[in-house]
C-alpha cells in the first residue's frame, strides 16, 4: 500500500465525460489499496474567463476580490469529481483550501503556501476515504481566500504530497510527459524519460508551463517524486529526479521559450555612478521585476543606452513609472517593445562542456535572426529575439543540439 497524490489539470477535467474518466483512473489506485489525495484544476478555460470578468468589471481591482472570483473554478471541479467518485462506489469528499487548512502568506494573486495540516485527511485515509482537493487556493493571514499564481494547482499537489509524505506525486496533463521543448511548436520534440529537478526548474522558470516553477522548487527541496504524464493514455511519463539518478547527462536537455517578455530601451542615459540604481529603484518600488539587462559602453563618456526586459504584463506600468521619473533619470528617449521572446537552452551538462552558447549564436545567425539581449547561468543560455522568429528559432536550435526525435 502506498500513499499517492494525483493532480489533474484543466484539460483533464474539461467536461463531465473527462471528470468521469478521471474518477475511473482514481478508482484504479484505490482498488490497488492505495491512500489517494487528488488535486484538481478548474475546467480548461474557466480560470481565463474568470480573470477576464474581473478585468472587465474593474481595471485596478482589489486583489482579494480577484482571488475570491478566480479560485471558484476549482471548487466546481472538486465537488464534481467527488460526486463522480461516489457514483463509482468510492468513498470521497471534496476539500477547499480553508477546510484542510492550507495556509498561505498574504500576497493575493500570487501567494506562497506556509503550512498544510493533513491530520484530518490522514485520519480519513484510514477509513478508505479519498480526498479531492481544490488546487490553486489557500487562505491568508487576513482569513481570506488566496490563489497561488497561474498554474498553481501543480504547487498545491506537490505541497500536499510533501505534507502527506506521499510516495509519488503524479501530475496528469494533456501531454504525456516533459519534452525537449514544447511539442505543440516543435513536432520533432522528444519525450524525456527523466529530467533533473534543476533542469526542470530552469525549464519552468524560462517559460515551459508544463509545471509551475514553484512546484518544482518545492519538489526539489522536499524530495517529492514528481511524475508528469497524460490523463488521456497509459503511456509512462517523465520522472523528475536527482542528478545522480541520470547516468548519461545531456549537454542540452531542453529548450524553453517565454512570450511573456517585453523590452525597454532608454536612450542616452547619463553615464555616471548611481544611474542604474536611480532607474531600477523606482521599478522595484513598484514591484516590477527586471530580468535581463544590457548597458552599452558609452562612446562619448557622457551618455549610454540601457536595455532591460520585464514581464509583458508590467510593460505599461513600467513605462509610466519611468516617465514620471524622467527629469531625474535624464534619458533622451524611451523605447518599449512588447514583440520579443526569450529562448533558453538548458542542460546540466553545460557545467562541463564549452561551446553551447557559440552553437546557439551560430544557429540563430545562420537563420538571419538578430539577438537583442543575452544572459547566462551555470546550466542555461538565454537570448531575446523578435517574437516573430519563435518557431523558426526553436526548430533550428532543436536540430542543432541533436534533440530531434528519430
Ligand atoms: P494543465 O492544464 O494540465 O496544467 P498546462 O497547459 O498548464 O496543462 O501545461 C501543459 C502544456 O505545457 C502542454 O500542453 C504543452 O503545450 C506545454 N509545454 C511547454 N513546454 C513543454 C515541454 N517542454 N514539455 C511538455 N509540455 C510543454
Ligand atoms: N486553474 C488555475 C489556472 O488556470 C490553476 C491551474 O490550473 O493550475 O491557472
Ligand atoms: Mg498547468
Amino acid at each position: 500500500m502506498a500513499r499517492i497524490v494525483q493532480k489533474f489539470g484543466g484539460t483533464s477535467v474539461r467536461d463531465i465525460e473527462r471528470i468521469k474518466s478521471v474518477a475511473r483512473r482514481v478508482k484504479r489506485e484505490v482498488d490497488a489499496g492505495h491512500e489517494v489525495a487528488v488535486v484538481v484544476s478548474a475546467m480548461a478555460g474557466t480560470t481565463n474567463q474568470l480573470v477576464d470578468w474581473v478585468g472587465e468589471t474593474s481595471r485596478l481591482h482589489d486583489a482579494r476580490e480577484y482571488d475570491v472570483v478566480v479560485a471558484s473554478g476549482e471548487q466546481v471541479t472538486a465537488g464534481l469529481l467527488a460526486l463522480a467518485l461516489q457514483d463509482l462506489g468510492v468513498n470521497a469528499r471534496s476539500w477547499l483550501g480553508w477546510q484542510i487548512p492550507i495556509k498561505t502568506d498574504g500576497v493575493h494573486g500570487k501567494a506562497r503556501i506556509d503550512s498544510i495540516k493533513t491530520a484530518e485527511i490522514e485520519r480519513r485515509f484510514k477509513e478508505g476515504q479519498v480526498a479531492v482537493v481544490a488546487g490553486f487556493q489557500g487562505f491568508g493571514p487576513d482569513n481570506r481566500i488566496t490563489t497561488l499564481g497561474r498554474g498553481g494547482s501543480d504547487t498545491s499537489a506537490v505541497a500536499l504530497a510533501a505534507a502527506l509524505g506521499a510516495e509519488r506525486c503524479d501530475i496528469f496533463t494533456d501531454v504525456d510527459g516533459v519534452y525537449t521543448t514544447d511539442p505543440r511548436i516543435v513536432a520533432k520534440a522528444r519525450k524525456l524519460d527523466k529530467i533533473t529537478y534543476e533542469e526542470m526548474l530552469e525549464m519552468a522558470s524560462q517559460g515551459a508551463k508544463v509545471l509551475q516553477t514553484r512546484s518544482v522548487e518545492l519538489a526539489m527541496n522536499h524530495g517529492v517524486r514528481v511524475q508528469v504524464l497524460s490523463s488521456f493514455s497509459d503511456a509512462p511519463g517523465t520522472l523528475v529526479v536527482d542528478e545522480d539518478e541520470i547516468v548519461e547527462k545531456q549537454v542540452v536537455s531542453g529548450i524553453a521559450y517565454s512570450r511573456d517578455e517585453a523590452k525597454i530601451t532608454l536612450l542616452r542615459v547619463a553615464d555616471r555612478p548611481g544611474v542604474a540604481a536611480t532607474i531600477f529603484g523606482p521599478l522595484a518600488d513598484n514591484a516590477i521585476n527586471v530580468d535581463m539587462i544590457v548597458q552599452n559602453v558609452s562612446e562619448d563618456g557622457r551618455t549610454t543606452d540601457l536595455t532591460f526586459t520585464l514581464a509583458k504584463s508590467d510593460l505599461a506600468r513600467a513605462v509610466k513609472v519611468l516617465e514620471e521619473h524622467r527629469a531625474e533619470l535624464g534619458f533622451a528617449a524611451l523605447k518599449p517593445d512588447p514583440n520579443v521572446v526569450k529562448i533558453s537552452v538548458i542542460g546540466v551538462g553545460m557545467r562541463s562542456h564549452a561551446g553551447v552558447a557559440k552553437k546557439m549564436f551560430r544557429t540563430l545567425a545562420d537563420k538571419g535572426i538578430n539577438i537583442q539581449v543575452i544572459s547566462t547561468s551555470e546550466i542555461k543560455v538565454s537570448v531575446l529575439i523578435a517574437e516573430e522568429y519563435t518557431e523558426l528559432a526553436l526548430r533550428a536550435l532543436h536540430t542543432a543540439y541533436d534533440l530531434d526525435a528519430a
